[in-house]
């Protein structure tokens, strides 16, 4: 096997809140930006049992120009609104893919009906940069639903992976794309084994969401870690002892400079002080 080099094991960081509906734990930050290539961000929302309201909790109003965020759910429902006129609710399964592209105003909500309810809330959110040539690509929005991902049976009744984007064993996922990217979600049974091929030269992560794992038979993590693995190889292999949930990310770096300012993320300071420009000259649309 031609193994991907473990470069780092990564404890997420304590929960801090986004808005008052995301409690979330920091797994890719700017440190990692030339190793994880084109994710940007991940912000884990580990299962959090909120109680019921009529007041449903989130963050209001707010722009991103120049990535993608991409908001992946396995309990509650979250509800969206942007000003290009993309507009859904995600449960269980589901995946919204938002191109924020040229800019676009949106807002992210606990979905109502959930929040009048309660339950257990537990998402993920992923920000994947765009290459200088999409930045300004027209915003746009994908409603991914669990239905639609496609689906691996592991070996030995090993447990199943959901292809969200990319493509696995010539099983394919429904997430459009503008650069190669791979994004697994994977419930592993107690003692399988889920051997990965992907491409030389790609950037690779897997995050721990439960679990005790043994990655290429030399380095264990266990839930709440990311395992960031180099770019030469094209191997990587996952042994979980007990039950484990994991997201495999991967993807073809992006050789490009970074300039960001909060949700703006651009390739110099000049376009970042265009970009607010234009958000302050009202250029993103409008969202009540
Ligand atoms: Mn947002």
């Amino acid at each position: 096997m031609n193994y991907k080099k473990i470069k780092q094991v990564r404890t997420a960081a304590p929960p801090h809140m986004v808005g008052d509906g995301f409690k979330v734990r920091n797994f890719i930050g700017q440190d990692l930006w030339y190793d994880m290539s084109p994710f940007l961000m991940l912000d884990y929302n580990e299962p959090w049992t909120v109680g019921p309201t009529d007041h449903p909790r989130g963050v209001d109003v707010h722009p991103h120009k120049g990535f993608e965020t991409v908001t992946i759910a396995w309990s509650g429902n979250v509800a969206h609104e942007d000003s290009s006129g993309g507009r859904g609710e995600i449960g269980p399964g589901d995946v919204q893919w938002m191109t924020a592209g040229s800019g676009i105003l949106h807002k992210e909500f606990h979905a109502e009906s959930f929040s009048r309810q309660g339950g257990v809330f537990h998402m993920a959110q992923l920000w994947v940069n765009l290459p200088a040539k999409f930045k300004n690509t027209p915003p746009s929005y994908q409603d991914l639903r669990d239905a639609d991902m496609g689906r691996v049976q592991l070996p030995d009744n090993g447990g199943e992976l959901r292809v969200i984007a990319g493509e696995h064993m010539g099983v394919k996922g429904p997430a459009k794309t503008f650069t190669r990217i791979n994004i697994y979600d994977v419930k592993l049974k107690a003692g399988s084994v889920l051997n990965l091929e992907l491409p030389d030269g790609d950037n690779t992560a897997i995050v721990v969401m439960e679990g005790n794992l043994m990655i290429n038979n030399e380095q264990q993590a266990r839930t709440g870690q990311m395992v960031v693995l180099g770019r030469t190889g094209t191997n990587v292999q996952v042994e979980s002892n007990n039950e484990a949930h994991i997201l495999v990310l991967s993807g073809e770096p992006i050789a490009e400079p970074i300039s960001a300012y909060g949700p703006f993320v651009m390739n110099t300071k000049q376009e970042i002080l265009e970009a607010i420009d234009d958000f302050n000259a009202g250029k993103f649309g409008v969202l009540n």
